[in-house]
């Protein structure tokens, strides 16, 4: 540790992953001298427990769904299983790499990397290893960790969270699943595809209830199609253990066995006993609390990532560091607008989305306001080579900017990009029905549902 005693930092950052470590980077690049604090490992849940890891296993699910398929593209090839420890080993090699990488980053822009358990001790201090670490300002970032319900024990083994299933040394022959969010549909798939029987137990009325309903109804199509099961309106009411696994039951009255619960119904934030209340920071339900600029009610205290009551995602952990850093260092970023975040569910299919649902647009604008479009991927030759189904939903403002893009179908996420272009640059159908897309190519999808928004579709009917 490079610092002493005297030692005042520009800012102390608590939390080392994707929102304290942007934070960090980005502020040591505007010249400020950064202490980071982290107590596990760098990279945070994103690189060690969340997307990467998770995206790693969805990609070797869809080489074993290839190999499976490999007879309908003509080629010759026998899936004979998954080897769960080479899966393991495949995934680890990947953080590996990028946690290797990471750490060279932060000491190439001479952040002091400080290793243990922090507290914030004051409105400008941060206590770790017996030591008083003194900033300027404060940066908390401590993130979330998986949620339980109240009377139901994640013992790790039947009863299991996202960072055991990341780890399971076995394939299930069965589960349930409780949550059918990203996290929930995103082992769904994976399972799944690894000869898992999956069953979703989700409350609300439709699986990744946060997207368009559009995207939900096709994404629930697709799964029952690929045998994933699930149970709609169904609230969890228990669980028990039985001789070989899990019984769990809902409200409705539905008995489910299986070999394991994955309980993913959402993740809580990591402040408790950290010190954020004593020292005045205000919190709700153990979020803590900010402004568009992540300031909290305390002048030298900012907060980033999933301890604010923003969308959980690393992308916005990322740029609410960023925003947060270039404050600090007087420049005038401006506030981040949560719509135009693109989001993406990796599973197969992918949904992806940006911009707001048809449901809000008409909330916001009225309904004769509103206008929608939907390209079926039917009409998309390079959707049709990879022999993918889904549709692309525009949603626009009457006469005005594309809104909202929705999109389900394989490799979606990467069309992302472009459609957050489209709904941050408050493109017109026409503007971007003039852009000329590759042929054949995914993208090409969005630009057709362009160019049938304005009027002149050309692969798909009047
Ligand atoms: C299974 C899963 C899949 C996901 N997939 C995606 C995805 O594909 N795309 C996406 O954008 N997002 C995804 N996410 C969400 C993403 O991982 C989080 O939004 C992101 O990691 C939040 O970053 P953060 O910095 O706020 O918190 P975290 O990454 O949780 O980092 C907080 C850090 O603070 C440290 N810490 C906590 N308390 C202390 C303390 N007292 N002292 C010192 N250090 C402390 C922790 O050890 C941790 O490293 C996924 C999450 C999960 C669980």
């Amino acid at each position: 540790m490079a610092n002493d005693a005297s030692t005042v930092f520009d800012v102390v950052i608590l939390g080392g992953g994707s929102g304290g470590y942007a934070a960090a980077l980005r502020a040591a690049q505007l010249g400020l001298s950064v202490a980071l604090v982290e107590k596990g490992e760098l990279g945070g849940t994103c690189l060690h427990r969340g997307c990467i890891p998770t995206k790693a296993l969805l990609h070797a699910a869809e080489i074993a769904d290839e190999t499976k398929e490999a007879a309908e593209f003509g080629v010759l090839a026998t899936f004979q299983g998954i080897d769960i420890n080479g899966v393991h080993k495949y995934k680890d090699d990947v953080i590996a790499g990028l946690y290797k990488g990471l750490q060279g980053l932060v000491a190439s822009r001479k952040v002091t990397f400080i290793q243990g358990e922090g507290k914030l001790s004051s409105q400008t201090s941060v206590d770790v290893n017996g030591q008083r670490i003194e900033g300027r300002h404060i940066v908390l970032a401590t993130g979330s960790v998986p949620k339980s319900l109240p009377g139901l024990t994640i013992d790790g083994d039947r009863v299991i969270s996202s960072d055991h299933a990341l780890k399971l040394d076995r394939i299930p022959k069965s589960a349930v699943i409780l949550g059918g969010g990203v996290i929930g549909v995103e082992f769904a798939s994976v399972w799944k595809s690894f000869g898992v029987e999956v069953t979703i137990v989700e409350a609300l009325p439709h699986l990744v209830p946060l997207e368009d309903e559009n995207s939900s109804k096709l994404l629930e199509r697709a799964f029952r199609k690929r045998g994933i099961k699930f149970e709609l309106k169904a609230r969890f009411s228990g669980v028990e253990y039985t001789e070989t696994g899990v019984r769990v039951s809902t409200e409705n009255g539905k008995q489910i066995d299986a070999d394991l619960l994955l309980v993913a119904i959402g993740r809580g934030p990591v402040s408790a006993g950290l010190g954020y209340e004593e020292n005045g920071v205000a919190m709700d339900r153990g979020y803590v609390l900010v402004d568009e600029y992540m300031r909290t009610n305390v002048p030298t205290i900012s907060a980033v990532g999933d301890l604010v009551p923003t969308l959980q995602l690393a992308h916005v952990g990322f740029a609410e560091g960023i925003l947060v850093a270039e404050r600090l260092a007087g420049l005038k970023p401006v506030p981040i607008d949560y719509d135009g975040v693109p989001r993406v569910t990796y599973s197969n299919p992918e949904v992806a989305s940006v911009g707001i649902s048809e449901a809000k647009a008409v909330e916001l604008y009225g309904k004769e306001k509103v206008v929608t479009l939907k390209y079926n991927l039917a009409g998309n030759g390079k959707s049709k080579i990879l022999k993918t189904a889904g549709e692309i939903k525009l949603v626009q403002v009457k006469d005005g900017a594309v809104v909202g893009v929705h999109m389900v179908g394989a490799r979606m996420g990467e069309q992302v990009g472009e459609a957050q272009l489209i709904y941050n640059w408050e493109a017109l159908p026409a503007e971007v029905a003039q852009l000329i897309h590759a042929h054949p190519t995914q993208s090409e999808a969005l630009g057709e549902a362009h160019l049938a928004l304005a009027g002149k579709p050309l692969h798909a009917h009047d």
